[in-house]
């Protein structure tokens, strides 16, 4: 249950005086319809009106607060689409406000003719006069207060003006109650640091430019705050599952052993040193929790494969899961190869199988006759009963909820499975912290020997058609390519018709061996594409950028991106690394239309001098916002209100090992301090995990 002492927070914005319905749809469509939201809403800019010139002084334009008198109203004649201007003067000059469907009565009554006012605004020269449209403020001598003269600027929304997200912000702030410290109070010394309340309204009442920085001290608390919602909310859910009583696997490693005489290469050292670190996890009792990270191509399946063997031979079984049905039948094809000399039984479960068929499967699997099943969501469906599972690998673990997760675990009869999941998406380590926060982390960052370097060109679109003849030329060759287009704005619909373009260009040339692949269609014609892509029917595939993450094509050896300019780094990363997958020299064109901003630039540059998925991860980072790094739409990336990990990525570790810390000493945060922390749960919105304390 959320403490009561933030109910006023989750109250709807519609209940503040001042904030009508209409006005309410519109913070809800951008900001967010609660009072919470709006305390997240944090001021990008000042606005200064500090300064009082004389009206001879003003050169140019400038926001600025002038004491003038009222010398004379010009009222338009009425229906007239002219302005209403009333002119004003000081000892210095002459400056003329213009109002636009103004209400004569109204400006007659607050500015009489012969009348002193302070007026403030955005004073402007136009044909060489002084002009200001529609002053924000307008008040009497007596009533000089009124004008704040440095207000908070808010990242507007349609409908909603400067004045009133003011008001609608104070409005919200009253809200605003003072909370149990949950900071620890040495740390919180150390950083001088103010309380929650405090730091709340001081970033919403900046006193300059200072005030609005990311390192400015109350927006730091506040982010440390975030972070430590959210890492104490994977630290509640890493301990549940660590509390339960778990196997601890030391098997002989005969089995291992044959696998690994098959195997036609050397492992590489990270492999080695991944899988090391792997058993050390399956031969402690607590369940392992353990995240492998390794670009594509890092041979992260067999090492899957080595650690579910660890599991196998003791005789329980493994699953694997995996997204799409795509990436769960590469699975399926590497693991039996990799397995054919044992006598071990692998299966697949998708929502393909039905009926029969399924149940088939599904009686092997409770007899205990599958010992490894890989699968899609199916695997986790009520009736997929295994006799005895002891081990999970989930792949692309950030596409998998929580729930999810949870579910498949509870396939193991009770008693806590070893999980290893895996991600071909390298990330910086700040990042990796708010997303797998709850897990340990093993990487691939070597790259087996013997792979070639993907031959990656920056070319400009201007010689699109040389691209277009060499991948004529390289078709008749049967060579196959990726042509990826370009990303038009945050559109599905553009980006599709780009597609649909090229590909109707394409086709004209090529004829029929072309295939299109998007993200409008359904997940079973994008399997029927990428099957044909994968049989070598189709040799061109044009694509907006939903090619699936792992997908393989071994004989898929060019990659062309238009407008690669558009891309993010780590998306260009994951495209490129859809070829480079054979012996074959693969190559990756790069095409550019206008290289508009230096970060484009240097995009293509370190795209051109690196392949290191973790090095690109990491400027990428620098490069752009961690929101963007995933690609906005992709799941598993926190959506933090106040933190940035581009700007507090620093604090992001302190939080980790204070979460830790807290959980260690007061498991059920039942302290005082633990009670505080269960509000701040509930304050950033993280609570899922509170029910699993038992105070709850
Ligand atoms: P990932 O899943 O990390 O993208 P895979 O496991 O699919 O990578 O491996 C990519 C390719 O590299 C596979 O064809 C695999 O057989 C091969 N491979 C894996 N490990 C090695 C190694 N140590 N030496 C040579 N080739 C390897
Ligand atoms: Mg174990």
């Amino acid at each position: 249950m959320r403490p009561e002492i933030l109910f006023p927070f989750f109250a709807e914005t519609l209940s503040l005086t001042g904030v009508g319905g209409r006005t309410a749809a519109n913070l809800e469509k951008i900001i967010g319809g609660r009072i919470l939201d709006i305390f997240w809403h944090l001021p990008v800019g000042i606005i200064d009106r500090s300064k009082r010139p004389h009206l001879s002084d003003i050169k140019h334009e400038q926001i600025v607060t002038l004491e003038v008198k009222i010398d004379r109203h010009d009222i338009p004649p009425s229906r007239s689409k002219a302005p209403y201007k009333i002119w004003c003067s000081d000892d210095t000059g002459v400056i003329c406000l213009t109002f636009f469907h103004a209400r004569a009565d109204y400006l007659l009554k607050e500015m009489p003719e012969g009348s002193m006012r302070l007026i403030s605004g955005k004073a402007e020269i136009f044909n060489g006069a002084l002009q200001m449209n529609h002053p924000d403020y307008m008040v009497s001598l007596a009533r000089q207060d009124e004008i704040p003269m440095i207000q908070p600027l808010y990242p507007l929304t349609a409908g909603i003006s400067a004045k009133l997200m003011s008001k609608i912000t104070a409005g919200s702030l009253k809200k605003a109650r003072i909370l149990p410290e949950w900071i620890d109070p040495n740390f919180l010394k150390k950083q001088q640091w103010l309380s929650w309340y405090d730091a709340l309204q001081m970033v919403h009442a900046p006193k300059n430019e200072e005030g609005i920085l990311p390192s400015f001290h109350a927006r730091r608390r506040l982010a440390y705050d975030e972070f430590l919602a959210n890492q104490l909310a994977m630290e509640i859910m890493r301990q549940k599952l660590k509390k339960k009583k778990g196997r601890s696997f030391k098997p002989k490693g005969i089995l291992k052993a044959k696998i690994l005489k098959d195997l036609p290469y050397e492992l590489t050292n990270a492999q080695k040193r991944s899988l090391q670190e792997i058993e050390l996890d399956m031969a402690e009792e607590a369940a392992m929790m353990r995240l492998l990270q390794g670009d594509v191509g890092s041979g992260k399946t067999v090492v899957a494969l080595l650690a579910m063997i660890n599991a196998l031979e003791t005789g329980v079984q493994a699953a694997i899961i995996a997204p799409t049905e795509i990436l769960a039948r590469q699975h399926l094809e590497s693991i039996t190869a990799l397995c054919k000399n044992t006598s071990l039984e692998v299966e697949i479960l998708t929502g393909r199988n039905k009926g029969k068929k399924r149940e088939a499967i599904l009686e092997r699997l409770i007899s205990g006759k599958i010992d490894i099943l890989i699968g899609t969501h199916a695997l986790i469906q009520k009736d997929v009963i295994y006799k005895d599972l002891g081990m999970a690998v989930i792949d692309e673990q950030h596409r998998f909820g929580v729930e999810q997760r949870l579910a498949l675990s509870a396939k193991a009869n009770g008693i806590a499975m070893d999980v290893l999941a895996m991600t071909a998406t390298p990330i910086p380590r700040t990042l990796t912290l708010t997303i797998y926060g709850d897990m340990d982390f093993s990487k691939l960052d070597e790259k087996p020997a013997g792979r070639k370097a993907i031959d990656t060109r920056v070319i400009s679109l201007q010689k699109l058609n040389d691209v277009v003849l060499g991948a004529g030329r390289a078709i008749k060759q049967n060579k196959q390519i990726y042509w990826v287009c370009p990303l038009v704005e945050e559109s599905e619909k553009l980006d599709l018709a780009a597609a649909e373009e090229r590909f109707l260009h394409l086709e004209a040339l090529f004829g029929d061996k072309l295939g299109l692949i998007h993200g409008k269609m359904k997940a079973k014609d994008k399997d029927a594409v990428m099957e044909k892509f994968s049989a070598g029917e189709i040799l061109i595939l044009i694509a907006t950028t939903v090619i699936e993450v792992g997908v393989n094509v071994p004989n898929a050896t060019i990659m062309i991106i238009e407008h690669a300019e558009r891309f993010g780094l780590s998306q260009l990363h994951q495209l490129r690394g859809r070829v480079g997958r054979a012996d074959e020299q693969s190559t990756c064109l790069l095409l550019y239309g206008h290289l508009g901003s230096k970060n484009a630039t240097s995009r293509l540059k370190i795209m051109r001098e690196t392949d290191d998925g973790f090095i690109i991860a990491e400027e990428d980072l620098k490069l752009r916002g961690a929101g963007e790094l995933l690609g906005v739409r992709q799941s598993g990336m926190p959506d933090f209100k106040v933190a940035s990990l581009e700007d507090h990525g620093d604090l992001i570790g302190i939080a980790r090992d204070d979460a830790r810390l807290i959980l260690n000493k007061d498991p059920e945060l039942a302290s005082k301090r633990g009670k505080a922390l269960k509000t701040l749960l509930y304050l950033f919105e993280r609570d899922e995990g509170v029910k699993y304390l038992k105070s709850g």
